[in-house]
């Protein structure tokens, strides 16, 4: 089995007027993009078809962060809705702070969303430990009518300097490559 068929759509969380996390120099939205491409170029390898909600840094034209992701939301829909999309994976990145936590979310509604998350979390834990799988009220996975199966991927903390490491970033992309075929495996 390979990822043929497959269609992936990649949302790098953030861009342009909104940073996302930020610590010292390095900032989230840098980071998601970072960690999209080489999931992209992966899922790509595999067959899939992938499409990216951007591929460089720019926002969705909103007036805050949340009206942004509103912005964000109505873009993906417009553009993709109808197009037989398997899978939507938001990349983000959490904070250092005490209760946050590397994990992947998925929305309330949809049973598939919450089979891909678990399998997302399982694979994930193999590059960062206590990767989790828990539900979450976000706009990108509540208001998207898209596709198939909808994810949320923290990848990591905002602290941490594996995202400047080409080989750590792609160790991460290739972890959630595993994921998504343990996902389609247990959904076929
Ligand atoms: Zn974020």
């Amino acid at each position: 089995m390979d990822l043929s068929g497959k269609k992936i759509l990649i949302d790098p969380g953030h861009g342009g007027d909104f940073p996302g996390k930020t610590y010292k120099r390095r900032e989230e939205k840098v980071c998601t993009l970072t960690v999209s491409k080489a999931l992209e170029k992966l899922l790509e390898e595999e067959g899939a078809t992938v499409y990216m909600t951007r591929t460089r840094d720019k926002d969705f034209g909103g007036v805050d962060i949340d009206d942004d992701v509103n912005e964000r939301v109505k873009y993906i829909n417009q553009k993709y809705s109808g197009k037989g999309i398997d899978v939507l994976l938001s990349i983000h990145v959490n904070t250092d702070a005490f209760l946050s936590r590397v994990g992947v979310l998925y929305p309330e509604r949809g049973k598939a969303s919450k089979i891909l998350a678990q399998n997302l979390a399982r694979k994930y834990g193999t590059f960062m430990a206590n990767t989790i799988a828990s539900e979450a009220d976000l706009a990108v996975l509540r208001d998207t009518k898209v596709a198939g199966a909808k994810a949320l991927i923290e990848t990591g903390k905002i602290t941490q300097s594996w995202y400047e490491d080409d080989a750590e970033v792609e160790r991460a992309a290739f972890a959630i490559v595993a994921g998504l075929y343990d996902y389609f495996r247990e959904i076929k």
